[in-house]
């Protein structure tokens, strides 16, 4: 009988084991330390989701079906001889949080190594690009500094803008567990919108969307003029105190105010805020209603510089806990996939620049940040990028003002799009389709939420002429002409290259270091299991960082940041406001789930949740259908009555695309407009309109 394989899901940045035995039935793996056995429902359904209609099997030009040689001559030609008429920034790469780390090592090499642009960027921008900057400016180091132990340890959890009970499941099962175990434990949820997280907390925040950084400069305030502020740990550990505290005297932070500005009352206000100072064990999760924001990175910001203030960082069950949405946005980070960063944890700084040019033995390295996602799509709009690569990823419905980003993608001269199906919104504007392998296919690397690294193993071959994305990324590279840097013949080939650059000239200065495993030989590559890092030696890094007060930044001190509440770009006036998220049983763009019929079993189609009274107030209680429009677009929905939904705003469910419904393409409505920091697009507030288009 055939051995078990272990991989990893490829859904949420929880990272759960999964096992998949000689028939092919999928289980949670036991051993896996970020799930223990448990898997949610869209890890069950992985098995049913094996066999898609329309798979794309070979590649395709101009929708011509060719034999790889004559697809990967057109892409390297074609990007050559636009980087020759136009210069390396008129070619860029867009990836995404399901490519493996292995992928995106080599995209990135090729890119801002060879190619000399740093024009790559992932929809990882959408979902943490916050959360990243946040960590850089406080710790010096885009480092999370809880894992899922201090899950049982706290004695109060804080969940901001997360709904984790649906997005991260498995995570949530744990929190029940470890109430269960420690029936002390306290819940607070801060959001906007009524959610299964929030119906199971012992406090419920429904403050009014974007007063995220005002309600946590009000605890912070309130931290200054209380027995929890470690002064100790701030003399000997933080530096902007006096900076934090004189932005934090304004009187728009003294409690009343900041009741009214958030919508809460003041008993409210003073039950979360007395919970933190009486509670030195405080973990304080965090996801996408932070991070999707105008001030998304002084949100996560406010958050981190409590837990600063208190010390409540690197001891067990009290840290602020970025959650991570994508199985491998965490590896995409590691290799440096953001257009801002430059490899293993390296931004542009000169010195790195020249020690990241040797170790790749190159002198075309990218001099600068490139553009973020975003950024290219104006520059696609300009005509400035004219050969863009997008790996994994839909961009054409996932991006805020999706509709112009399609109109930006139809002028791109070469698009060449890397995926499973051929029937994504972007693929199908593409000039050049790449058959890419998928899950159970694949071989390589994630990291999740927790900085564990995990194997993905594949169990079974790639159908028609599917190949990993690494492998047609070195293609390209050899056929552009940096045969010598391309020549991984493996992903262990390229994960013992990628944990080398971890380690290289790293006196200790950088906590991503893996180099430990830059000698492991393909057997050991095989054979290896979940790991966090740093490893610093140790055969896995710690549970949680900073215990010893010692930050990534230069004086080794965290920085407090103060930052103040600007006013939102596009006022809602009259409109509703509306918020999108994530379904319990979808994935993204439904590319893979949308073919699942357990997973469409609960909601099978677009819909908008508004609350009974609005739509009443609007004279749309007998609409079966509405439409949502605003200057940008406009989509079409089946109406839903929903308490949870606060009075004047809608909330609609992320996922459906063209590939599955002519309505529910919500992004269309969202602004581009983001966190200036992060280049985190806003989705979470944007105001609509609403017409109802049909009558029950
Ligand atoms: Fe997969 Fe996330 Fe569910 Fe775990 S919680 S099984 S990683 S989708």
């Amino acid at each position: 009988m055939t051995a078990s394989i272990h991989t990893t899901c490829p859904y949420c940045g929880v990272g759960c084991g999964v096992k998949i035995d000689g028939q092919g039935a999928v289980t949670g793996d036991q051993l896996h330390p970020a799930n223990r056995g448990a898997l949610c429902v869209k890890g069950m359904a992985l098995g049913e989701s094996q066999t898609l209609p329309n798979r794309l099997l070979y590649p395709r030009v101009d929708g011509r079906q060719l034999d790889w040689p004559e697809a990967i001559a057109t892409v390297a030609t074609g990007f050559a001889e636009i980087i020759k008429r136009h210069g390396p920034q008129a070619v860029a790469f867009y990836g995404s949080g399901q490519m493996l780390t292995e992928d995106y090592y080599v995209a990135n090499k090729l890119m801002k190594g060879f190619i000399g642009s740093a024009n790559i960027d992932t929809n990882s921008r959408l979902c943490m690009s916050s959360a990243v900057a946040a960590h850089q400016r406080a710790f010096g180091e885009d480092a999370v500094p809880a894992g899922y132990e201090d899950l049982a340890e706290a004695e109060l959890v804080v969940m901001v803008g997360a709904n984790s009970a649906w997005t991260h499941p498995v995570l949530f099962r744990r929190l029940e567990q470890a109430r269960a175990a420690n029936p002390a434990q306290r819940w607070i949820v801060i959001d906007p919108r009524g959610t299964a997280t929030s119906q199971q907390a012992d406090l419920h925040l429904q403050i009014k969307p974007g007063s995220d950084l005002l309600l946590f400069n009000g605890l912070a305030r309130r931290i200054l003029d209380s027995a929890s502020m470690d002064r100790a740990f701030i003399e000997q550990h933080v530096t902007g105190f006096a900076e934090l505290s004189l932005t934090l005297g304004g009187s728009e932070y003294r409690t009343d105010k900041v009741a009214e500005a958030t919508g809460l009352t003041i008993a409210e206000l003073n039950r979360f805020y007395q919970a933190f100072l009486d509670t030195p064990k405080t973990l304080t999760l965090f996801c996408m209603g932070i991070n999707q924001s105008e001030q998304g990175t002084d949100n996560a910001g406010a958050i981190i510089n409590c837990h600063l203030l208190t010390g409540r960082i690197g001891k067990p069950g009290a840290a602020p806990f970025s959650l991570t949405g994508q199985p491998n946005a965490m590896g995409g980070r590691e290799v440096g996939g953001l257009a801002n960063q430059l490899a293993a944890h390296m931004d542009f700084a000169p010195g790195n620049r020249d020690k990241v040019a040797r170790f790749w033995g190159s002198d075309r390295l990218a001099p600068g940040p490139g553009l973020k996602a975003m950024e290219m799509i104006d520059a696609l709009e300009r005509g400035d990028i004219k050969a863009l690569w997008v790996m994994g990823s839909n961009p054409a419905v996932s991006l805020p003002d999706s509709a112009r980003a399609r109109r930006a993608l139809e002028k791109c001269e070469l698009l060449v799009v890397s995926d499973i199906s051929p029937n994504t919104d972007t693929a199908r504007l593409a000039r050049v389709l790449l058959p890419a392998a998928g899950w159970g296919e694949k071989d390589g690397t994630v990291t999740n939420s927790a900085r564990t690294i995990s194997r993905q193993r594949p169990f079974k071959p790639a159908p028609g002429a599917a190949r990993p994305d690494w492998w047609a990324i070195c293609q390209v590279a050899q056929a552009m002409g940096f045969e010598q840097a391309f020549g991984f013949d493996s992903p262990a080939a390229i994960f013992r290259e990628h944990a080398a650059l971890s380690g290289f000239e790293n006196g200790g200065e950088r906590l991503f270091d893996i180099s430990a495993l830059s000698g492991l030989s393909d057997e050991q590559y095989q054979q290896m299991t979940p790991r966090s890092w740093p490893l610093a030696g140790r055969e896995t890094g710690p549970a949680r960082l900073f215990g010893d007060g010692h930050f990534a930044t230069p004086d080794g001190k965290a920085r407090l940041h103060p930052a103040s509440p600007r006013e939102r770009s596009e006022p809602a006036g009259a409109r509703l406001l509306l918020n999108t998220g994530r379904l319990r049983d979808q994935w993204h763009t439904m590319s893979r789930t949308g073919h699942v019929a357990r997973l469409m079993a609960a909601t099978s189609e677009p819909q908008a949740q508004i609350n009974p009274s609005t739509l009443s107030r609007g004279g749309l209680d007998q609409a079966l259908l509405l439409q949502l429009h605003n200057e940008r677009g406009h989509t079409l929905l089946r109406v839903v009555a929903d308490e949870s939904i606060p009075p004047g705003q809608v909330f609609v469910p992320m996922h459906w695309s063209g590939e599955f419904s002519s309505g529910g393409r919500v992004n269309d409505l969202v602004s581009a407009r983001g966190c200036p920091t992060s280049g985190q697009p806003a989705f979470k507030q944007n105001p609509v309109q609403v017409v109802a288009v049909r009558h029950q």
